[in-house]
């Protein structure tokens, strides 16, 4: 048997990080069995479904690289599949149509809350010959009695007595099938043998089982996914900051670090905490995740994303900081290969965003220097020590971190300073800031005759500043 796994989001906002984890999940199961992910859009909401959700849903899907092997399918292409359904189900009895009045079912709702019952349909039009009428619902006939049982790959044996499921509607009175409906058709007609999704559906799986096995379809199975918590346990949102998978891309995150972030949240084999993708195909299963809700942690993300930003092969990360860099307005066509810049910059920062911010200076002329670290570092008393050092790098016949040390400390020597009497200043002077990777490959790094520009441009800098006080 083939594993088919699917992930359906519905498209009304964007990919959120639980939904993220929930087809991280699906896949690898398709992906570790050889199987097949199929993407659908359940589109059927139209009041709420829109297509730049569907676009961002899409675009964060091939972010992760969660790539699909079939779809995306859109519900509302499928109506005509629906509907042949329904009409089945009504031709064997097994649905039927029911004509009660809203006012009635309403009516009957207050009645039942104030006995302090849970509110369900009573089964009216049911078995009742004269009931008749120009506008209905359908409803599936669903048994009375007996139980529903599955085993849930991550909660263990759950089960449903019939008798709390009353008839569910799987049309409405303009024809359009629900949502329950819609999913079962498509799970049958799809194929899908595991069906991995958030724990707010288990409600729905006894009702879908009923209709499964109305229908003579095979039941699949099922994993419902837990929550995500905010590290304050309550539900993650917006205000525990990024909840959009592509924020995270915004906010300067590798998508190897969210997968391998995701994975961990609600799984674990050991203790390992880095997987490569190929890694999590080997080893995820189902039954380890954890029935438990699991709490975001930032500082995990951020440890994550420094790992693969210094391990992932430089052309790769590349990649993925020209994005920043593109974002930020910064054109990196003049300066120093962002493959070189990478292996110095990765151990400053936790980000890419940070990356490009942080490394703006090898690529364009900054217009003023950081007020603190030219308040410290740019005074008389580095005059000298600047003049020196700029002579020294200028002499230079050769431009490499080993000879920029070497004039650096030679400058130090002759003026029988430290080297940081020398060094702070010319690294605000070249860099604009008081924090930079360190001088020899930050300089290496610019050109001879940009370097000594600089030295230039600062040393005016003081002068100026001498005559204003
Ligand atoms: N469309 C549903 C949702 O976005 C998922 C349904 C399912 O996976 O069965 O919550």
């Amino acid at each position: 048997m083939t594993v088919v796994t699917r992930f359906a989001p519905s498209p009304t906002g964007y990919l959120h990080v639980g939904g993220a984890r929930t087809a991280l999940y699906s896949w690898l199961v398709a992906k570790a069995a050889g199987g097949k992910f199929i993407l659908r859009i359940e589109d059927t909401d139209r009041e709420r479904s829109t297509q730049p959700a569907i676009d961002a849903i899409l675009e964060g899907m091939e972010w992760l690289g969660l790539t699909w092997d079939e779809g995306p399918y859109y519900q509302t292409k499928r109506f005509e599949r629906y509907e042949h359904y329904i009409q089945q189900l009504l031709n064997e009895g097994k649905a039927y149509k029911c004509y009660c009045s809203p006012e009635r079912l309403e009516t009957m709702r207050e009645e039942q809350m104030a006995r302090g019952e849970k509110p369900r349909y009573d089964g009216h039009c049911r078995d009742n010959p004269h009931v008749s009428g120009d506008r209905y619902v359908i409803r599936f006939r669903n048994p009375q009695t007996g139980t529903v049982a599955f085993n849930d790959h991550i909660r263990g044996p759950i089960e449903f007595a019939n008798s709390e499921l009353d008839d569910l509607i799987i049309a409405r009175s303009d024809g359009t099938p629900t949502y329950n409906f819609c999913v079962v058709i498509d799970d049958w007609e799809m194929n899908i043998t595991h069906v991995v999704r958030g724990e707010d559906h288990i409600n729905n799986t006894p009702r879908q089982i009923n209709i499964l096995k109305a229908l003579g379809a095979p039941v699949p199975e099922y994993a419902h996914v837990s929550m995500i918590l905010g590290d304050d346990g309550k539900k993650l949102s917006k205000r525990h900051g990024a909840v959009s998978v592509m924020q995270y891309r915004d906010d300067g995150y590798l998508p190897e670090a969210v997968l391998n972030y995701l994975v961990r949240l609600g799984w674990s084999h050991g203790d390992q905490e880095i997987f490569s993708v190929d890694e999590m195909i080997r080893f995820f299963k189902l039954d380890d995740v954890n029935k438990a809700a699991s709490a975001f942690n930032t500082e995990k993300l951020n440890w994550l994303n420094q790992h693969y930003m210094k391990s992932l092969p430089v052309a790769e990360v590349a990649k993925h900081l020209q994005w920043h860099f593109t974002d930020q307005g910064i054109d990196v066509s003049q300066g120093p290969a962002l493959e070189q810049l990478i292996p110095i910059m990765a151990e400053r920062v936790k980000t890419l965003k940070e990356m490009a911010q942080q490394s703006r200076y090898f690529y364009e002329e900054y217009d003023d220097f950081d007020a603190d670290a030219a308040k410290k570092h740019l005074r008389l008393v580095a005059q000298e020590p600047l003049a020196l050092v700029q002579r020294n790098l200028a002499a230079l016949t050769e431009w490499t971190p080993a000879s920029i040390q070497a004039a650096i400390q030679r400058s130090a020597d002759e003026l029988g300073v430290g080297m940081g009497k020398v060094g702070m200043p010319l690294r605000v002077a070249v860099t604009g800031t008081g924090n930079s990777p360190s001088l020899d490959v930050t300089l290496a790094l610019l050109s001879q005759e940009q370097v000594v520009r600089r030295i230039e441009r600062a040393l005016s800098y003081i002068m100026e500043r001498a005559q204003e006080q």
